[in-house]
């Protein structure tokens, strides 16, 4: 669905435009791109592929509302 490659920091400022609950996907700008970022299993970060604004943040939404809390008990 979505192709996840290592994040490689370009030197420049990384902004943090939105975050889902949990921070488990975060929508990213650096260098006038945009990219969805997320924890990697290694302790590292992964970011899918780095495009304009429409593309990554289409991609924040269906990412995060897919989005499940694993521990949240139903009251
Ligand atoms: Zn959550």
């Amino acid at each position: 669905m979505y192709r996840w490659e290592p994040h490689i920091p370009r030197g420049s400022l990384l902004c943090v435009v939105e975050s889902s609950c949990c921070e488990e996907f975060i929508l990213c700008s650096e260098d006038s791109q945009f990219f969805v970022r997320r924890r990697a299993a290694n302790g590292g970060h992964e970011q899918t592929a780095r495009g304009p604004y429409a593309r990554a943040a289409k991609a924040w939404i269906e990412l995060s509302s897919g989005h499940q809390h694993a521990a949240k008990v139903a009251s």
